[in-house]
């Protein structure tokens, strides 16, 4: 692995995928390389004052064969990088960008089943994690996926989890939706109450989790109380 760098990559696609969602498809250089699970560092000008430069950390959703750098990002009120996004970046824009950081990445070493929990854009590490496990190292131990949102339209890459069921028999999606109308694979109730009821069915599983800061605690709580043992609970929070 080389160490973190810095490059200028051009914006090549924005797409709004949820109420206040973007997913941006940057370019990559032919030799950027990180692990399934590290983030990088955007420079962020505010829009008004391009000067004004500070880095907001964004985790790479795009495996590390898939030939652009695929971001998901959730859009905050006021916040400075949620208005570069919204009102300057766009196709073609350039993004100055640092890294690869972060040892939120996948440990191989244990033959534990997976279970990625996710709520919201944490789902993006996790992308990277699941397409480098099935794709990449061809790992054939059961990975649960459960990704939680408030609900159905703020759900996003739906048809992927769906087509990566097909093709790999060891993977399977859940939704949880916390309210509204719940269709596929899906349940109405809160990720808490489903990673509970998700554990019965696989003790002793290896497990990462990354979101917002309290569900991510949360979550490492509900863990411990059911004995998953501290090394197998991995998680990153989008502070
Ligand atoms: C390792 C890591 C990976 C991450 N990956 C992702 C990811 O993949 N996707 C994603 O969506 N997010 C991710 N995040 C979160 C991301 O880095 C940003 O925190 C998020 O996008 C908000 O940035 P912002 O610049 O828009 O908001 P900020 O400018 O940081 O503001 C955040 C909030 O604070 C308020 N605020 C700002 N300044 C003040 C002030 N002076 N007084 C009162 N309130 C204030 C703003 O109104 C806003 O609501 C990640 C975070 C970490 C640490």
């Amino acid at each position: 692995m080389k160490p973190h760098r810095s490059f200028t990559g051009t914006c090549l696609q924005k797409t709004l995928l949820a109420p206040s969602v973007y997913e941006l498809r940057c370019e990559k250089p032919t030799d950027f390389s990180f692990k399934a699970g590290q983030f990088v560092l955007f420079d962020v000008p505010l829009p008004d004052d391009p000067k004004n430069i500070q880095p907001r950390a964004y985790s790479i959703a795009s495996a590390s064969s898939e030939n652009d750098l695929r971001f998901v990002i959730k859009l905050v009120p006021n916040g400075r990088a949620s208005r570069w996004i919204e009102q300057v970046l766009d196709i073609g824009t350039s993004i100055h960008i640092q890294g690869p950081f972060g040892n939120f990445t996948l440990d191989v070493a244990t033959d534990k089943p997976y279970l990625f929990l996710a709520t919201g854009t944490g789902i993006a590490p996790l992308r990277a994690q699941i397409l480098w496990a099935l794709k990449v190292q061809v790992d054939e131990r059961p990975m649960h996926l459960l990704f939680g949102v408030l609900k159905h339209d703020d759900l996003f890459w739906e048809e992927e989890w769906k087509n990566l069921e097909q093709e790999f028999p060891n993977f399977h999606a859940h939704i949880s939706y916390l309210s509204g109308d719940a269709d596929w694979h899906d349940e109405r109730g809160s990720i808490q109450d489903r990673f509970v009821s998700l554990l019965r069915e696989m003790p002793h599983p290896s497990v990462y989790i990354c979101g917002a800061p309290e569900t991510v605690k949360e979550l490492k709580q509900l863990c411990l109380q059911q004995n998953v043992p501290k090394n197998e609970i991995h998680s990153e929070m989008y502070v």
